[in-house]
């Protein structure tokens, strides 16, 4: 990639990526904020994503290759803010066999007798690949803690259950993030930030849209009744947990267009700033391959079948 397209990306999302959470504020960033792109920008924008999937695809092959670090994308959002369609669109080009993608839904009783990091150890991507977390660790201080009756199904010992809880177990994140990055573990996580009007659009087409109808639930409806509570509680995480090594990408998802382009955008940098190579072969592998190379040319044509 050349100098000048990766100083536009990165300038594209400089304005989304929050690494020091310490004086973030949610209500700084506007769901329908387009980066100064009207909807011109748009099929310019759609094309651009089609070529970065392709370099995307490269770089998934030299991570492959190369087999030292391992990138974990998570995603957490309200609901129809676009995490599928985004990570369908964003990842389209990637050999499966370098990517994983897991859906946390809620823990299962197996689960919930381990401490809640436990399902997400078992996911994490091995070295050389990608794995994304559709939904995550993040949402034991975003449903558990707008739904405390959640938390209380979790078994933990009465002591530990103290108003410090979600500031504990973002501490507690943090660290965890800290780890895994010193272990070779880049991580990117990104907030598809839909407005609450753009989530009421969406679901309405669900409803009237025969075709949509399946992605329909009831329960989303009732999810957004607790729409500011949420938003506190993301706008709380995202503080106690950018970092430089793991930082979140606010992203404005009034439009895929543009939310599609910010995420790709973001991967690309992550990727560019591995600076991932092919391995290249030390000096007896090397003699070895040319030794191989002339006995597979010596080796005499095959006689022609004979018919039995
Ligand atoms: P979609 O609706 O697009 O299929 P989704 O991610 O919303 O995707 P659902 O099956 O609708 O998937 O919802 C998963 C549910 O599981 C969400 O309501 C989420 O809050 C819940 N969940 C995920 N992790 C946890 C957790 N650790 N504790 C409790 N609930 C959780
Ligand atoms: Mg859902």
């Amino acid at each position: 990639m050349d100098a000048k397209s990766r100083k536009r990306i990165a300038k594209l999302i400089a304005p989304y990526r929050v690494d020091d959470g310490r004086r973030f504020r949610l209500d700084r960033h506007d769901p329908a904020d387009t980066g100064g792109l009207g909807s011109e920008s748009k099929d310019a924008a759609k094309l651009w994503l089609q070529e970065t999937v392709h370099w995307l695809a490269e770089e998934q092959e030299k991570l492959f290759a190369q087999d030292h670090w391992a990138v974990l994308l998570v995603f957490q959002a309200m609901d129809a803010a676009g995490k599928d369609s985004t990570i369908k669109h964003v990842m389209s080009g990637i050999n499966p066999q370098g990517c994983h993608v897991t859906s946390f839904k809620a823990p299962t009783s197996k689960e919930l007798d381990h401490d809640y990091l436990w399902r997400s150890n078992a996911a994490l991507p091995e070295r050389g690949r990608i794995g994304i977390f559709n939904r995550s660790y993040y949402e034991e201080v975003l449903v558990v803690r707008v739904h405390p009756e959640i938390l209380g199904r979790q078994k933990l010992p009465d002591e530990l259950v103290t108003k410090r809880i979600w500031k504990e177990r973002c501490e507690d994140i943090a660290a965890y993030e800290r780890y895994l990055s010193r272990n070779g573990v880049a991580i990117r996580k990104f907030f598809l930030n839909v407005s609450r009007e753009e989530q009421a659009r969406r679901f309405l087409e669900r409803i009237d849209d025969p075709a949509k109808n399946w992605k329909f639930a009831a329960q989303d409806v009732l999810e957004r009744e607790h729409w500011d509570t949420y938003m506190s509680a993301f706008e709380d995480a995202i503080r106690a947990t950018a970092t430089p090594e793991a930082p979140w990408f606010v992203v404005p998802a009034d439009n895929k267009w543009f939310t599609r382009t910010v995420v790709a955008a973001a991967i690309v940098d992550l990727m560019e700033g591995l600076g991932l190579e092919y391995p290249a072969l030390a000096e007896p592998q090397q003699a070895e391959l040319a030794a191989m190379r002339e006995r597979l040319v010596a080796q005499p044509a095959p006689s022609p079948r004979k018919r039995k």
